[in-house]
């Protein structure tokens, strides 16, 4: 059915993948802590999140606050209304059971009054501008 793949020979079918991941709602803080033992972060799909650049999110998320940790300053969490944030508050805080990964969607965000049709615009502009404001007062601290 694919154009140029017309004469394709198969050699072997593709499958669905299944996840390796904690019960983040259970384990993590919103940093990506282990609840027992702060020292110890989690990072990338582990975490309960599906996809490359969401694994690799909570890769950067996890390194800046070790960096913070080691650096006697505090932890810091990306607003609910960004897109790594949103993501951080469904792991962390959905319901435990049955806890599934997720990719980031328009869904995890927190809702913008009217817009209509240009609700997710909305949506995105509200995440680039409180993005814009959480890295400058990151970069005070
Ligand atoms: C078939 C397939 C197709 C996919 N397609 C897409 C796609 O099109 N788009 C997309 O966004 N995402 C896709 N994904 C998902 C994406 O690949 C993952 O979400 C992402 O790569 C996870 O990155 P990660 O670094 O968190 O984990 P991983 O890439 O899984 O890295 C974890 C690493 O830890 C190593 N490791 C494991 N245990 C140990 C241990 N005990 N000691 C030392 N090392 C260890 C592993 O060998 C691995 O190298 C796909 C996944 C699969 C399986």
């Amino acid at each position: 059915m694919i154009p140029g793949l017309e004469r394709a020979e198969f050699i072997r079918w593709g499958s669905v993948h299944r996840n390796t991941f904690i019960n983040s709602p259970r384990l993590l803080l919103d940093s990506l802590q282990f609840r027992r033992n702060p020292r110890l972060f989690f990072a990338g799909q582990v975490t309960g999140v599906e996809g490359y650049m969401e694994s690799t999110a909570m890769g950067l998320l996890a390194g800046i606050n070790a960096y913070r940790l080691a650096s006697g300053i505090p932890a810091v969490v990306p607003p609910p209304t960004t897109a790594m944030g949103a993501l951080v508050h469904y792991i962390v805080h959905t319901q435990a059971a049955p806890f599934q990964p997720m990719n980031i969607n328009f869904g995890l965000f927190p809702p913008v009054r009217g817009g209509g049709r240009k609700r997710r615009q909305l949506q995105a502009t509200r995440a680039l501008e409180d993005l814009k404001r959480w890295k400058e007062e990151v970069l005070q601290q």
